[in-house]
């Protein structure tokens, strides 16, 4: 069996999407910056692209640019949020501790830049608290930001309240909505977002390209000089095949949303249901307040690695910890910020499952995990120890 549940790392792009964008190379072959009409029909293309994305996510063409994913558009609105707040005196930030290194690497810098930044905990359940966010406004605070949904534990962001709170003190906010966008519903004004990043590859579409969603009245900072492309807001001839695959993708995305949602809910819970019948194993993060799409457990006295390894021997592709991480063998920050000792983090499994599993593929998975978790139990160190009481349970 060949099972891919590693969708928050990248997935597979669909038939809609490659057609587009076959499509668009054959057909739309001008510079939408030239003025003759094949140029001008690779324009019409880009703008009606931006529209539709645009009324996607209930916002006005002109409040999207595009860009290269969705580390670029994080960039692009801290950057930009910060020279706001800096214009006005205001250099406080405030963000979680379980962001994707994209905004905290960025926060990092900003405060090497003389910016003040204020991560808020996320809790057990992996849940930011808006009433500590209420308490971490500052009158000098120029940014909130703050990820819809977690990459690595699913976890589901407060947005709304989140986004009014901002709203009524006057501070920006933007959101990450990278695992979100496709997969949740979401309305920049229901929500009142002020910045949202999306990255088509999280939602079918191709790799290396995305959006960043400003509400008009921001000025967005460049962090790409050059032509006047995206009214000048970020230079470079735009990839406008991967642009019309991204829109397509999205249209996708969004039409199947609902039944989709209600297939993977249930093929999610089973397997929390069957994994959590493994001996000293858990659940990372809310069950409740989850994208229907992602499993992720730790298991205590194994290594995540070897784990990945022998699963992947069964035709299975998982991750543990982000994908950017892997590779390093630093636990992961958003398991560390619910509260996961290292050994425990060390021990972690995150499945990201896609549209198309199957309740039978939920069981190979179950039966395989299970399989391999007593396999490398059977002679792990640390799992003698804690056998033999030299080390205590903590799962
Ligand atoms: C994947 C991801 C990113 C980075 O997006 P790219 O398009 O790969 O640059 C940022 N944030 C979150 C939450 C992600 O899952």
């Amino acid at each position: 069996m060949n099972i891919y549940a590693d969708n928050a790392a990248t997935t597979v792009i669909c038939q809609a999407a490659a057609d587009a964008m076959l499509d668009t190379m054959k057909n739309y072959p001008g510079n939408p910056s030239s003025l003759y009409i094949l140029g001008q029909r690779a324009k019409e293309k880009l703008e009606d692209s931006r529209a539709q994305i645009a009324a996607m996510i209930n916002a006005e063409p002109r409040e999207i640019i595009f860009t290269s994913g969705g580390s670029e558009s994080d960039n692009q609105a801290l950057l930009s949020a910060a020279m706001i707040g800096k214009r006005k005196g205001k250099t406080h930030i405030i963000s979680s501790a379980f962001e994707h290194h994209a905004i905290l690497h960025t926060l990092k810098k900003l405060e090497k830049n003389g910016f003040e930044v204020t991560l808020l905990p996320v809790h057990e359940n992996g849940i930011v608290r808006v009433s500590e966010l209420e308490n971490a406004l500052r009158d000098d605070t120029c940014l909130v930001t703050i990820m819809t949904a977690n990459n690595e534990i699913g976890t589901i962001q407060p947005i709304k309240e989140i986004g009014e709170l901002c709203r009524s003190r006057g501070v920006l906010f933007h959101t990450d909505a990278v695992q979100a966008v496709g997969h949740i519903p979401i309305d920049v004004k229901e929500q009142s977002i002020d910045m949202l990043s999306a990255s088509a590859h999280k939602f079918h579409g191709p790799r290396g390209t995305g959006f960043l969603y400003f509400r008009k009245g921001i000025v967005l900072s460049n962090l790409i000089e050059g032509g006047a492309q995206e009214r000048g807001k970020r230079a470079g001839t735009e990839n406008l095949p991967a642009i019309a695959g991204m829109t397509a993708a999205l249209r996708e995305s969004i039409d199947g949303m609902e039944k989709h949602n209600a297939h993977k809910t249930v093929i999610r819970d089973h397997l929390i249901e069957g994994l959590s019948r493994i001996p000293h194993s858990a659940l990372n993060g809310d069950a409740e307040s989850r994208l229907s799409g992602n499993v992720n457990f730790s298991f205590e006295g194994i290594e995540g690695e070897s784990l990945l390894i022998l699963l992947d021997k069964k035709g299975i592709s998982a991750s543990s910890g982000s994908a950017c991480t892997s590779g390093a063998l630093d636990p992961s920050h958003v398991l560390l910020s619910i509260g996961r000792i290292h050994d425990v983090a060390h021990g972690s499994l995150r499945l990201s499952i896609g549209e198309d599993i199957t309740m039978e593929e939920a069981d190979y998975i179950i039966g395989s995990v299970k399989e391999v978790v007593e396999y490398l139990r059977s002679f792990s160190p640390v799992w003698r120890d804690l056998m033999t009481g030299k080390r205590e349970f903590i799962l």
